[in-house]
């Protein structure tokens, strides 16, 4: 049952009545008349359950029927809060007024006598939806702005939460208010401020409708979207949301509608809105719930300090959405602005102390904060889509680098990039990787893509192709991280990789524990196995290096020789013998660890 409701001839018309026969009667004769939704019961027992899922726009309840008869349900519905509203034409073939007076006295809205006559029973059915839209309308719309009122909202909201909830994606309602209307009421008068709220209304529901139409809160149609939920007050609910951060984005763009200035009484008046924001499921999963948390969001913005006028519910989010809605902002603008920069972290050999490459890592030289870790930002890049044309940044900057220090004689060297995953997954990597090598003029060996070990077991079938695709253009593969990612060792044997990278984690208790000792053992051991060159990362202390090297693991990246360096740096590293002293003084100076068992 809408709270505004639907046309008439939406109407949903439920009958209860244990002849079947007369329940097709009336349909037939109600689909003549152009109605199209219908529920019928023909089990009295379950008829009550049947209207609570139901919510019918009227109710066509037979009297007289075995086991449960028509007062009881009568009954049931009247006492029942929720239903207790419900239009009911009663259907009785009986015409003692005994029995109407009962079923009035229990609170029938109309008889229909049996057999039933189509027009009669047509001009019943509409008469009792005329009264019931009215009904509605005086209880849940608004008459200033012709939206649903503050019940309206609550019923229609509660009725779609469960639909919303068992999405699993978040639902977020703003509550928006604006202490200006009062002040409009006061100063203009009633007509002007119910101008003003009409104006606002439409502004937020023409917003409303252009978010739909992309995507966010369209899968609604019949739910709520926008209600007036108080004198100064309105509601916007929008489903399916991905991140916190989609909402504080939706607040900008609720707040930028109310940048121009309204009319009223020939004058243009400013409105300067706070909005508080409660998300499903954590604030609430019911309406009540989630609008007192909206509200007291929106206290908190309107006595707030902050700029930017709206807040969450939950403290952590508001702070951490709205930096995130930040970076995101100034990170779309950064790739434009030449504010990202890769730093180049040498890989070493744990023979003979070679650099024999660098794994390029992504920097941001933040105007405001300094140089930022990609922990700062790549997540923010990854959901707001922008990974895209960084990690095509990324790729071209490290393969023109690379091209430079091929030319001047250089290395060779393997200049590592890591892919992220939707890079990885359009399927184009290969493709856009040939254009790269073809355009920056080469060597395919100069370069190796880095894979994560999650990444690549996620979706093994297609992860091989494109493998395979990057292999046959002659570059490098490495896999990232590996034993993080669970894959088994029937994946890795096909998985046609280059280089495998052991996880930092492994290395960081190298030197005093047996058992990750015996794990790093068995991964140098079927990386060689395999044909691979094994890579150990996060190499902070001499011990680890000194471990390392008698495994026979080949090669190594970590603080200890140094961390990611900008180009100069790195060439500078490249010239002088640094990494070559260090991993010769521990040849000579450390003597071999106790050799363990594999695990
Ligand atoms: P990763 O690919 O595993 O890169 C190695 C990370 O370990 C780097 O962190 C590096 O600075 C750090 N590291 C190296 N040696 C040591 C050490 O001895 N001790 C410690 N504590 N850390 C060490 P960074 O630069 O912060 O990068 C973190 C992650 O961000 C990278 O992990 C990679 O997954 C991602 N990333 C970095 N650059 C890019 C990029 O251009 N594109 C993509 N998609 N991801 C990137
Ligand atoms: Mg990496
Ligand atoms: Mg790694």
């Amino acid at each position: 049952m809408s709270p505004t409701m639907a046309a008439w001839d939406e109407a949903l018309v439920m009958m209860v009545d244990d002849e079947e026969m007369l329940l097709d009667v009336i349909q037939s004769h109600l689909e003549d008349a152009g109605y199209t939704r219908f529920a019928t019961c023909t089990e009295p027992e379950a008829a009550l359950d049947l209207i609570r899922s139901n919510r019918p726009d009227v109710l066509l309840l037979d009297l007289m029927m075995p086991r449960v008869s028509g007062f009881d349900i009568l009954h049931a519905v009247r006492s029942d809060t929720e239903l207790q509203f419900t239009p009911i034409i009663v259907l009785t073939a009986a015409s003692d007024p005994v029995t109407k007076l009962k079923a009035l006295e229990l609170g029938a809205t109309e008889f229909l006598s049996k057999p039933v006559d189509a027009s009669e029973l047509v001009l019943r059915v509409r008469n009792t939806l005329a009264f019931k839209r009215y009904q509605d309308r005086l209880a849940y719309e608004d008459t200033a702005t012709g939206l649903p009122n503050r019940p309206g909202f609550i019923r229609s909201l509660d009725e779609a939460l469960p639909k919303l909830l068992a999405r699993h994606t978040t639902t977020a309602l703003m509550h928006l208010t604006c202490g200006q209307f009062g002040l409009a009421r006061e100063t203009l008068g009633s007509r002007a401020a119910d101008s003003l709220l009409r104006q606002a209304g439409q502004r937020l529901q023409t917003l409303h409708s252009e978010k739909a139409d992309r995507g966010l809160g369209n899968s609604l149609s019949d739910g709520p979207r926008i209600g007036r939920i108080g004198d100064q007050d309105f509601a916007l609910i929008f489903p399916n949301l991905l991140h916190a951060e989609d909402a504080a984005a939706l607040c900008k763009d609720m707040l930028a509608t109310f940048d121009a200035p309204f009319e009223a009484d020939g004058h243009a008046i400013f409105l300067n809105p706070s909005i508080g924001v409660a998300l499903t499921p954590g604030d609430g999963q019911r309406a009540e719930a989630l609008l007192n948390c909206a509200n007291v969001a929106c206290a908190k913005a309107i006595s707030g300090t902050s700029k930017s006028r709206f807040e969450f519910f939950s403290e952590s989010l508001t702070t951490r959405s709205k930096e995130r809605l930040t970076i995101s902002n100034q990170l779309r603008k950064a790739i434009d602005h030449g504010e990202l920069r890769l730093h180049y972290q040498p890989k070493v050999c744990l023979q003979t102390g070679r650099i024999t490459g660098a794994e390029a890592l992504i920097r941001w030289q933040h105007p405001e904060h300094g140089l930022w870790l990609p922990g700062k930002f790549i997540g923010v890049a990854e959901e707001t889509g922008l990974i895209g044309p960084m990690g095509d940044w990324v790729a071209q900057e490290a393969a023109a680098q690379a091209a430079r220090w091929y030319g001047q004689g250089l290395g060779p060297l393997k200049i590592a990039i890591n892919a992220s995953r939707p890079q990885f997954e359009d399927g184009l990597l290969a493709q856009r990787m040939q254009e790269l090598l073809h355009r920056n003029k080469l060597p395919a060996e100069w370069l190796i893509i880095e894979l994560t070990e999650s990444l690549l077991v996620e979706d093994a079938a297609r992860a091989l192709q494109q493998m395979h695709d990057l292999r046959n253009l002659g570059l490098g593969l490495a896999i990232d991280d590996f034993g993080t990612g669970y894959s088994s060792l029937s994946y890795l044997k096909r998985f046609p990789a280059s280089e495998l990278k052991i996880d930092r984690s492994f290395i960081i208790d190298l030197p005093v524990h047996d058992k990750d000792r015996a794990i790093v053992q068995t991964v140098i051991t079927l990386g060689h196995s395999l044909g691979m060159e094994v890579v150990a990362e996060g190499i902070e202390t001499i011990d680890q290096m000194s471990v390392l090297q008698h495994m026979g693991c080949d090669v190594f990246q970590g603080f200890l020789f140094s961390k990611a360096v900008p180009p100069d740096d790195f060439e500078a590293l490249l010239r002088s013998d640094a990494a070559r002293s260090l991993v010769m003084s521990t040849q000579q100076a450390t003597p071999e660890p106790e050799p363990v068992t594999p695990a």
